[in-house]
């Protein structure tokens, strides 16, 4: 099946897009020794994990559930990292994962032990206290007062005996000089300590696979701080692996007019694409312009009741109609992770497009998806 005859709404991921990421950071791999991992948060549809395994060294995870999807589907390294963990998960968190991130020394107290006596490898995540990320707060870990990581003047450098790596993550969305900048202000605060580490996880939030990044200075980054320091040197992107390699295809339910055009979609904003409205942004759509650009503009809404469940405005070279599909790009990353059935919605088709632009159907589902999360 082809994607225009697909039902919807139906996020699609295109293997060969993926493949495309997946190529330029085997590059990095290849020319600079460092290990790169999938973050899964971002992008967790596990049945192309065999696929991005060929490429990547495994999997990071922000919990037992991801910890336990990365062993389960892609079986290769498996890191955690959780700003505190339930004594009820840990068991089983040591005996899947084999690097695990404390955000704290009361956690590394508490846990430690545990991790050592199963033979599996601990980090600490540090916090560089240097913000590179301007008006939006809500993605930036070095904001004031922010949870994540431990500052230079709460390291306690006696407590490093069990301690065999850092870990810092800092950036969203960002080139590779935030990286380099963020990478001297680790050092000036960490460097000493860093002398003996085994490893040092640079985090995610790193923009490889846009064209125009970096790739030179943040192979420079990598194999500066791997022979300095004599390092393994972890990246764990999430987006990367993903960027612009997925769509969500909606069908247009009705049109209506109030102050302007509006269109009412099959796909909703708040439940198919939350960061839509938490980031916020406007998703690129296909053959479409920007409000008054083309000569027909609506405002494209989804079927919540939600008034603030609305997508943006967008035009078009002629008027909307019921049945019209229309396709949203950049919809891999940050999408089918956080969907949800508010006000009942249905959740969108997972679909894989192939190598030949085949689309096969991964996943539907339906009511007893809404129901079953409910009492
Ligand atoms: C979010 C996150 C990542 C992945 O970030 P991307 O922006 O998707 O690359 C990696 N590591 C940690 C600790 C994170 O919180």
């Amino acid at each position: 099946m082809k994607m225009t005859d697909i039902a919807t709404p139906a996020y699609v991921v295109d293997e060969t897009l993926i493949e495309r990421n997946l190529r330029i950071l085997k590059e990095v791999i290849d020319e600079t020794g460092c290990h790169i991992l999938l973050a899964q948060k971002a992008f967790s549809m596990y049945s192309l994990y065999p696929l991005i395994g060929e490429y990547l060294h495994g999997t990071t995870a922000s919990g037992l559930y991801e910890a336990k999807l990365g062993y389960e589907e892609m079986g290769k390294e498996n890191h955690i990292f959780s700003p505190a963990y339930k004594d009820s998960d840990f068991a089983e968190i040591v005996s899947i994962c084999d690097h695990i991130v404390f955000n704290s020394f009361s956690q590394l107290a508490r846990f430690g032990e545990q991790v050592v006596a199963a033979g599996k490898s601990i980090g600490l995540r540090i916090n560089p206290e240097h913000s590179t990320q301007v008006g939006h707060e809500i993605y930036d870990p070095c904001a004031k007062g922010c949870r994540f990581g431990i500052t230079a003047q709460h390291f306690d450098r006696e407590a490093l005996a069990n301690v065999s790596g850092l870990h810092f993550h800092t950036l969203c969305e960002q080139d590779s000089d935030d990286l380099w900048t963020t990478i001297l202000a680790v050092e000036e605060r960490f460097g000493d300590v860093l002398y003996d580490m085994e490893w040092l996880n640079f985090g995610g939030g790193h923009h490889i696979t846009k064209p125009g990044y970096n790739l030179a200075l943040l192979k420079k980054c990598i194999t500066y701080m791997k022979q300095k320091y004599n390092l393994r040197i972890y990246l764990e992107p999430g987006e990367a692996i993903a960027y612009e390699a997925g769509y969500l295809v909606t069908t247009v339910l009705d049109t209506t007019y109030n102050d302007g055009d509006i269109a009412i979609l099959d796909t909703s904003a708040s439940c198919h694409m939350p960061d839509v409205l938490e980031m916020p942004y406007r998703p690129p759509l296909q053959n479409s312009g920007e409000a008054g650009e083309k000569a027909h503009t609506y405002r494209l809404g989804g079927p919540t009741c939600l008034a603030g469940d609305v997508i943006g405005n967008y035009s078009f070279d002629a008027p909307l109609k019921p049945g019209d599909r229309l396709v949203f790009e950049d919809m891999a990353i940050y999408s089918m992770v956080k969907n949800n059935t508010f006000n009942g919605m249905a959740l969108p088709d997972l679909v894989i497009q192939d190598r030949d632009g085949n689309c096969h159907l991964q996943k539907r589902f339906g009511y007893e998806d809404f129901k079953g999360r409910l009492s």
